[in-house]
C-alpha cells in the first residue's frame, strides 16, 4: 500500500485515540495527497475502496470519530494481509492479466540468486548459467537449486501466516511462476564490453543492475514455431509505434525460438566478430 497514505491514516488513528479528533493542522494536504491516491488507482480495490469511504468521512462536517477509527483500523490490517499474498497481485493492462513487475517483487531473491556459486562447475555464478544451453544433467542441477531457493523465499515470507488447505493451490503457482522466472533470470554472459551478442541473438544486449555493467541477457525462448509466431504478433500488437520488421527465428544455440527484429539480425550476420558459445 501507499506508504504516505498508510502513515496519513496511521497519523489519523493516533490523533482520534487521543484527542478524539482529526488534527486539522495539514489536514488540507493530507486531503489532496488522499485524493491523488485515489486517482491513481494504485492499489487493491477493497483497500482503494476503504480509503475512499474514510476521506468521506473525514471531509463530513461533523465526522464520526467512530466510524473512521474502525475503518482505518480495517484498512491497515487489509493492507498486512495483502502484503502476505502479495506475490499473488495481478493486474490489468489492455485486458490482459499482468503479474505485477516479478523483477520488483523478487528482487531479494535473485540478488540472493546471483550471488551463488556453482561449485560442480568450477565455481561458476549461477547468474550465468543458461539452462537453455548447458547439459540437461547440469540444468536439472540448476533447476533444483533455484527451486529450493524460491521455496525458501515464500517461507520466509509467509513465515507468520496460518495458512489452509486453500491456500495450497496459491502455494503451488507462486513458486513454479517464482521458479521459472528465476531460471528465465539467469544465464547471462557478463564482461562483454563491446563484443557484438553474435548472429545467433540467443543475446539481448543488457544493462545489469547487479553488476552495473553491460551484459548478455539471454532472449525470451519458444519452443516452437507456432509459439514464437504468436508472440511476434503478441509483440506487434503491444509497439504498434515500432515499424521495424520483427521475426521468429530457431536459435543455432539452444535450438529452440526466439522473436527479433529483422534488421538485428540481419546486421549480425554480416559481422565477423561473432560471440561463440
Ligand atoms: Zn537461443
Amino acid at each position: 500500500m501507499n506508504t504516505t497514505v498508510k502513515s496519513i491514516l496511521n497519523g489519523w488513528k493516533n490523533s482520534i485515540e487521543k484527542y478524539n479528533k482529526l488534527d486539522s493542522w495539514k489536514l488540507r494536504e493530507q486531503l489532496s495527497t488522499i485524493g491523488k491516491y485515489l486517482r491513481s488507482n494504485d492499489d487493491t480495490k477493497a483497500i482503494v475502496k476503504m480509503v475512499h469511504l474514510v476521506r468521506d468521512c473525514a471531509i463530513c462536517p461533523n465526522p464520526n470519530m467512530v466510524q473512521i477509527h474502525s475503518q482505518i483500523n480495517k484498512i491497515l490490517n487489509m493492507d498486512e494481509v495483502s502484503k502476505m499474498s502479495a506475490c499473488l497481485f495481478t493486474k490489468k493492462i489492455n485486458g490482459r492479466v499482468k503479474l505485477q513487475g516479478q523483477g520488483e517483487r523478487f528482487k531479494g531473491e535473485t540478488w540472493r540468486l546471483f550471488d551463488e556459486r556453482l561449485r560442480f562447475k568450477d565455481n561458476m555464478l549461477l547468474r550465468n548459467f543458461d539452462i537453455e544451453t548447458e547439459n540437461p544433467k547440469d540444468s536439472r542441477k540448476v533447476r533444483r537449486i533455484v527451486e529450493k531457493r524460491m521455496c525458501q523465499a515464500y517461507h520466509r515470507r509467509n513465515r507468520r501466516a496460518d495458512y489452509d488447505g486453500s491456500q495450497r493451490r496459491n502455494e503451488h503457482y507462486w513458486m513454479n511462476r517464482a521458479t521459472s522466472f528465476q531460471l528465465y533470470n539467469i544465464g547471462q554472459m557478463e564482461n562483454v564490453g563491446s563484443v557484438s551478442r553474435g548472429y545467433s541473438t540467443h543475446w539481448k544486449r543488457e544493462y545489469d543492475e547487479l553488476t552495473g555493467q553491460v551484459v548478455f541477457k539471454k532472449k525470451m525462448v519458444y519452443s516452437s514455431e507456432e509459439d514464437a509466431m504468436r508472440a511476434v504478433k503478441e509483440w506487434k500488437i503491444n509497439h504498434l509505434e515500432d515499424k521495424r520488421d520483427i521475426t521468429a527465428y530457431k536459435c543455432a544455440i539452444c535450438k529452440k525460438w526466439h522473436i527479433g527484429h529483422k534488421s538485428d539480425i540481419k546486421e549480425c550476420m554480416n559481422e565477423a566478430s561473432c560471440v561463440e558459445s
